[in-house]
């Protein structure tokens, strides 16, 4: 992959399932664009970005409109945003939801609410770069169906994100059918066929970087150096990004249930040469008091590798817990809606 920034898109992780280069332009109808801002806590950024944002899209399309949802933020974003929808002039829609649900569920709700024929995700901070935005229209125009950012520059983030990150997509990748490009983020433009796609997923707990991936369809991934953010602070604590890593594994692989069972079958084999052992030595030498140090670690270790299995087949149950529970993934407060398109303009 190029290591430089807006360098030519790039379709290596995607190799089975993009061509190598874009097909000849499909006759696409014309450009009508939902943006869709998750914000929490951006109450500094979001006048300026959207105000950027706007901008940008309108070099691209009269057509277009900017979706803010809010998700829960506890800083002035509700005031903001509001202010921006009655008093900007900005094709905007303002969609508070009920609390804070997560990223990943305001970007479902944008998904769920976007009425364009083309869905853009981009973050409230300007740490995704707007100058991508011609060249994500122009795969579009070229006949992909889903342009992503890769970050390519990570040295700016902290040794223990970098290293997590990257031993995530090694457990995810291995051996799955879905493949996670490793490092593409939310910054994504959809087609129409794509937002449907994701919209037609019941599950509520939605991992969405492996619901890209699931999807599938023509993908074409465009490195990226994420720009600092431009105010206030990340969401994302070490903890937050453990919980969703732990969200992904479980929504879409089961390898660590398939660990557990493989060292389970080696550790009983074991005890079992460990136990026909023992009964030689006793028939030959006769049985005394010692071992009970072995008894008492092998003892020791079964009860850990139970408990440990124990504890990941509860993660798995847990999760098809919340999923029959059938709760929606994120409730709307309130929707300010002073957006031009309109549903029945689809093509
Ligand atoms: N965000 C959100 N809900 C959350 C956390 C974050 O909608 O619970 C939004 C946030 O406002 C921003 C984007 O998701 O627009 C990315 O969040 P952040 O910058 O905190 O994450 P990072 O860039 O550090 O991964
Ligand atoms: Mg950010």
């Amino acid at each position: 992959m190029p290591d430089t920034p807006n360098a030519p898109p790039s379709t290596d992780f995607y190799a089975e399932y993009a061509p190598a280069a874009p097909s000849p332009a499909l006759p696409r109808a014309p450009l009508r664009l939902s943006c869709v801002v998750p914000a929490h806590n951006e109450e500094a950024n979001l006048p300026h970005f959207v105000q950027a944002l706007a901008q940008a899209v309108g070099q691209l399309t009269p057509d277009f409109e900017i979706l803010i949802v809010n998700d829960g933020s506890r800083d002035g974003t509700h005031e903001v945003a509001l202010q921006l929808v009655e008093n900007s002039g900005m094709p905007l829609r303002y969609i508070a939801l009920s609390r804070n649900f997560g990223k990943e569920a305001a970007l479902s709700a944008g998904i769920d609410h976007a009425r364009g024929n083309a869905v853009l995700l981009i973050d409230a901070d300007f740490q995704h770069p707007l100058e991508l935005l011609p060249q994500m229209h122009q795969l579009w125009l070229g006949g992909y169906d889903m342009v992503y950012g890769v970050i390519v520059d990570r040295a700016a983030e902290h040794g223990a994100k970098r290293v997590g990150t990257s031993l995530f997509y090694r457990i995810m990748n291995s051996g799955n059918a879905v493949k996670l490009p490793p490092n593409a983020g939310d910054f994504r433009w959809l087609d129409r066929k794509v937002a449907d796609a994701l919209k037609s997923l019941p599950e509520r707990h939605r991992f969405m970087k492996g619901l890209y991936a699931w999807v599938g369809f023509k993908t074409a991934a465009l490195p990226f150096v994420p720009l600092d953010r431009a105010a206030g602070a990340s969401s994302f604590n070490l903890r937050r990004l453990g919980s969703l890593a732990l969200l992904g594994l479980t929504s879409f692989t089961t390898l660590p249930l398939r660990v557990w069972s493989v060292i389970g079958g080696l550790v009983a084999l074991m005890a079992l040469f460990y136990g026909a052992w023992i009964t030689v030595e006793t028939v030959l030498f006769g049985a005394d008091l010692d071992g009970w140090p072995t008894l008492a670690a092998g003892i020791m270790l079964f009860s850990g590798v139970q408990l440990m299995s124990i504890g990941i087949l509860g993660e798995y149950i847990g999760r098809i817990y919340d999923e029959v529970k059938q709760r929606p993934s994120y409730l709307v407060a309130r929707d300010e809606d002073r957006s031009p398109l309109r549903e029945d303009a689809h093509d």
